[in-house]
C-alpha cells in the first residue's frame, strides 16, 4: 500500500456499519477517516463517533502488551506466558469442577469470523455449554418475536432504502438521531415523499422532534399501546381480511386479546391521550404501505418478546408484511448485532442460526468441524444467568469484546460476581473496567488493523478491511483462539486468517436459516455487501424477505395473542419514579472506546440524570445540582439536567459511564421468559438532592 492509499472499510461502532475510507498519515494516529460516498447505506455521511474513530488507534489510547496479575498487580508479560497461564487455568477448572465451570462470554461487536470461531472454541476445545454474549442484552426480544411470527430473525427484512417508500412508519423506542444519525435521512425522505412518521418514546428526543406525531407512553407500557392501536384498527374495520386469510394463522385469538384492551384503559395505562391514539391508528391505516420499527425501548423489558409480538400483530392485521415497502423491522444496535447472533456464540445456537438442540443441525456442523455430534454440549445459560453464576457454578471465564462491569444490569452485583471468579481472562483493545479485574489481559487488534465481515442491520454482509498494521505486541482475537486451542490439544481447525475462517463459516451455515454459503469476500466487495440468505454462488442474495412466503413450515405468518402486564418493578411509595436508560450522541455503549476519544469526551464528558422541572421543583433541585438516584440495587450520584422533554413521572440516565455514574447500577435483571432479555428500560427509583460539598 502506498503512503497515500485509502482503504474502503466500515465504522467500528453501530449496526448501520457506515462505509468510510481510511487514509494513511504520518502522524501518531496512523490513518484518518475520509468519506466513502459510494457505499449505499450512508452515502458518505458519518456521525461524530465514526469520524473520530481513528483516535483509538493512537498508541497511548490502547493496550500493546499482555498483562498478567502477579501479587495482586497486573504486570506486562510475554504472549507465551499469558496464553500458557490461560490454558493452564481453564484446564484446571475443567478438571476440578467440570467443563461447564469454564465460561465464555462474547460480544455483538465481534466480526462474524470471531463469533463463529469463539463458539467453535467453546464447544469443540473447551466442551462447555457455558457460552453466551452481550447481544443477549440488545436484540434478543426482537429476534424471539421475529422467529415467533415469521419463522426467521433478520433485523430488517428490507433494505433501509425502502423506508422512504413506505406511507407511514411507527418508530417505537428508538432514537437514531443520536444513536445512528446518518439513518435519519431515510426518515426525512419518507416525510419528503408525503409519508408520515410516528415516534413512540417517553422522551421528546431529537428523533421525536422530527415526527409528525409523538406518543410518549410511560416506560414499560409499549405493549398496551400496541394493543390499543390494534383495538382501534379492528373497531374501525380497517383490518386487511384478505391478507389475514391468505398469509397468516392465529388471528381469532389475537383479535380477541386486542378487543379486551379498551382504548380508554390503554389511555390510563400508557398515559397517551385517546385522541393521539386515534390519530396514530388513522395515520397508520391511511397509508398504502406501513412499517413498524422497534428498538431497545420496547425490547429491553421483561415482556419484550410479547411487546414485539404486539407490534408485529398490528402489522399483520393491516396487511403490512410480506410485500414491498411494508413490514416489521428491528433497528439493531451493536456493530455486528445481526451477524453476532447468527454464528454460534449464543447459548442455544450453532452457526447459520441453527439450533443446538436440533439433531440434524448438530450433525451438519459436527461434520464441518470434524467431531462427533454427541461430543457437542447442549444449550447453556443466557448472558445474565451466566454472569450471575460466576464464582459459584462458573469458576473461570474467557471474555472477548464485552465490558459487563459497565453494561450488565445490576452492575454492582455482576462486578462482585466477576471478582469472585477463580480466574478471569479478557481480550480487549483497551484496559476496560472489566479488563482491569482480570488475571490475564490480552491486547488485541481493532477494526482498522484486521479484516473481517459483519452483518449490518439490514442483513447485508459487509467487509471491514485492514488499513494499517497493529503496533508490535498486539495480536488478533483469531490468533488468541488459535494459540489457546493449540495449547489445549487442538492444533488444527482454528485458522488465523479471517477469509479462511469465513470459508469454513460458509460451509457451516450452508442450509441453515442464515445461509452464507454463496457469499465470498470477492462478492461482498463487488456488490457493496450481500444480503443473506444466499445459498450458492449464483444466488443474488435476498434484500427483501417474505415476499412469497414466510419462513414458517406452512409459509404463513403467525399471530401471537398477547396481554399487557406491568413491569417487574413498578413505582411505589419508597421508589416512586420510573428510570429509563439510553445513549447519547457522542458516546457508544459502555464507552470503553469513545470515552478515550478527546473530541467525543469533551462533547459528552459525563453522566447525568434528566428530569422534568416539575419533579425537580418537588425535590428542590436546580439544573446542574448533584442528585442521588437510589434503587433497590444501589445508588448513583450525577448532575441533574432539567428538561420539559421528559415525562414528569420518569427520569433518564445514559449508560456509558462507570462507577457512581453507572446507570446499570439500577437496571433490573428481571428476564423475559422467552428471550432472557433483562428489563433495562424500566425500574423504580427515588431521587435525593445531594448537598454541595
Ligand atoms: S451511525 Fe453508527 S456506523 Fe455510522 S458513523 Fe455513526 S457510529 Fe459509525
Amino acid at each position: 500500500m502506498s503512503e497515500t492509499a485509502t482503504t474502503d472499510t466500515h465504522c467500528p461502532y453501530c449496526a448501520l456499519q457506515c462505509g468510510m475510507g481510511l487514509r494513511r498519515t504520518e502522524g501518531a494516529v496512523p490513518v484518518e477517516v475520509v468519506e466513502r460516498p459510494g457505499f449505499p447505506v450512508n452515502l458518505g455521511a458519518l456521525c461524530g463517533k465514526g469520524s473520530n474513530a481513528a483516535a483509538v488507534l493512537a498508541p497511548g489510547a490502547r493496550l500493546t502488551t499482555p498483562l498478567v496479575r502477579v501479587d495482586g498487580e497486573l504486570r506486562p508479560a510475554g504472549w507465551g506466558e499469558a496464553l500458557d497461564r490461560i490454558a493452564t487455568e481453564l484446564s484446571a477448572t475443567a478438571a476440578t469442577h467440570g467443563r461447564d465451570a469454564v465460561g465464555v462470554f462474547g460480544g455483538g461487536g465481534l466480526t462474524n469470523e470471531k463469533a463463529y470461531l469463539l463458539g467453535k472454541f467453546a464447544r469443540v476445545v473447551l466442551g462447555t455449554s457455558t457460552i453466551d454474549y452481550n447481544g443477549r442484552f440488545c436484540m434478543s426480544s426482537a429476534a424471539a418475536g421475529g422467529i415467533r411470527a415469521f419463522g426467521l430473525d433478520r433485523g430488517l427484512p428490507f433494505p433501509v432504502a425502502d423506508i422512504p417508500k413506505a406511507g407511514c412508519v411507527i418508530l417505537v423506542g428508538g432514537n437514531p438521531a443520536e444513536t445512528m444519525p446518518p439513518f435519519v435521512r431515510y426518515l426525512r425522505e419518507l416525510q419528503d415523499n408525503g409519508g408520515t412518521l410516528i415516534v413512540v418514546d417517553p422522551r421528546r428526543t431529537r428523533t421525536a422532534e422530527l415526527a409528525d406525531l409523538h406518543l410518549a407512553p410511560r416506560p414499560g407500557t409499549d405493549l398496551a399501546l400496541a394493543l390499543g392501536l390494534l383495538h382501534l384498527v379492528v373497531a374501525d374495520g380497517r383490518t386487511d381480511e384478505a391478507f389475514i386469510a391468505e398469509r397468516t394463522t392465529g388471528w381469532p385469538e389475537t383479535r380477541a386479546a386486542a378487543m379486551a384492551h379498551w382504548p380508554e384503559h390503554v389511555e390510563a395505562v400508557t398515559g397517551v391521550p385517546l385522541p393521539q391514539l386515534r390519530e396514530a391508528a388513522e395515520m397508520f391505516c391511511a397509508a398504502e404501505t406501513a412499517m413498524v420499527l422497534t428498538a431497545r425501548g420496547p425490547e429491553q423489558q421483561s415482556k419484550g418478546t410479547d411487546t414485539v409480538s404486539a407490534w408485529i400483530n398490528l402489522c399483520l392485521a393491516t396487511g403490512n408484511a410480506g410485500r414491498p415497502y411494508a413490514g416489521y423491522g428491528c433497528l439493531t444496535g451493536q456493530g455486528n448485532g445481526q451477524g453476532g447472533r447468527e454464528h454460534g456464540q449464543k447459548a442455544d445456537q450453532l452457526p447459520g442460526y441453527r439450533k443446538l438442540d436440533d439433531p440434524a443441525a448438530r450433525a451438519h456442523v459436527a461434520a464441518v468441524w470434524g467431531v462427533h455430534p454427541d461430543s457437542l454440549p447442549g444449550p447453556g445459560p443466557s448472558a445474565y444467568e451466566l454472569l450471575d453464576s460466576l464464582g459459584t457454578k462458573v469458576r473461570s471465564l474467557l471474555l472477548m469484546g464485552s465490558n459487563p462491569v459497565v453494561s450488565a444490569p445490576r452492575s454492582t452485583h455482576i462486578t462482585e460476581r466477576l471478582r469472585s471468579l477463580d480466574f478471569l481472562a479478557v481480550c480487549d483493545v483497551v484496559l476496560s473496567e472489566t479488563a482491569a479485574l482480570a488475571d490475564v489481559v490480552l491486547p488485541v487488534t481493532q477494526w482498522a488493523e484486521e479484516t473481517g465481515t459483519l452483518t449490518n442491520l439490514e442483513g447485508r454482509v459487509i467487509l471491514r478491511r485492514k488499513a494499517v498494521d497493529a503496533p508490535p505486541g498486539v495480536r488478533s482475537d483469531l490468533e488468541v483462539l488459535h494459540g489457546l486451542a493449540g495449547r489445549l490439544g487442538h492444533g488444527e481447525g482454528f485458522d488465523t486468517d479471517a477469509e479462511k475462517v469465513f470459508e469454513e463459516l460458509r460451509r457451516a451455515s450452508s442450509g441453515g436459516p442464515a445461509d452464507y454459503a454463496g457469499i465470498s469476500y470477492r462478492r461482498i466487495v463487488e456488490q457493496d455487501g450481500v444480503f443473506w440468505p444466499c445459498p450458492d454462488g449464483d444466488h443474488p442474495g435476498t434484500p427483501r424477505l417474505f415476499l412469497d412466503r414466510f419462513a414458517t413450515p406452512d409459509g404463513r405468518a403467525r399471530f401471537t395473542p398477547v396481554q399487557h402486564r406491568p413491569a417487574a418493578e413498578e413505582p411505589d411509595a419508597e421508589y416512586p419514579v420510573r428510570l429509563t436508560t439510553g445513549r447519547v450522541l457522542a458516546q457508544y455503549q459502555s464507552g470503553a472506546q469513545t470515552r478515550r476519544v478527546e473530541a467525543l469526551n469533551s462533547a459528552a464528558p459525563g453522566a447525568f440524570v434528566e428530569l422534568h422541572p416539575q419533579l425537580a421543583e418537588r425535590l428542590g433541585v436546580a439544573d446542574g445540582d448533584r442528585v442521588a438516584v437510589v434503587s433497590r440495587r444501589g445508588r448513583t450520584v450525577t448532575p441533574a439536567r432539567l428538561t420539559t422533554a421528559i415525562r414528569p413521572d420518569t427520569v433518564f440516565m445514559p449508560f456509558h459511564w462507570p462507577g457512581e455514574a453507572n446507570a446499570n447500577v439500577h437496571t433490573n435483571p428481571a428476564l423475559d421468559p422467552t428471550s432472557r432479555m433483562p428489563e433495562f428500560k424500566v425500574c423504580a427509583v427515588r431521587l435525593e438532592a445531594v448537598a454541595a460539598a
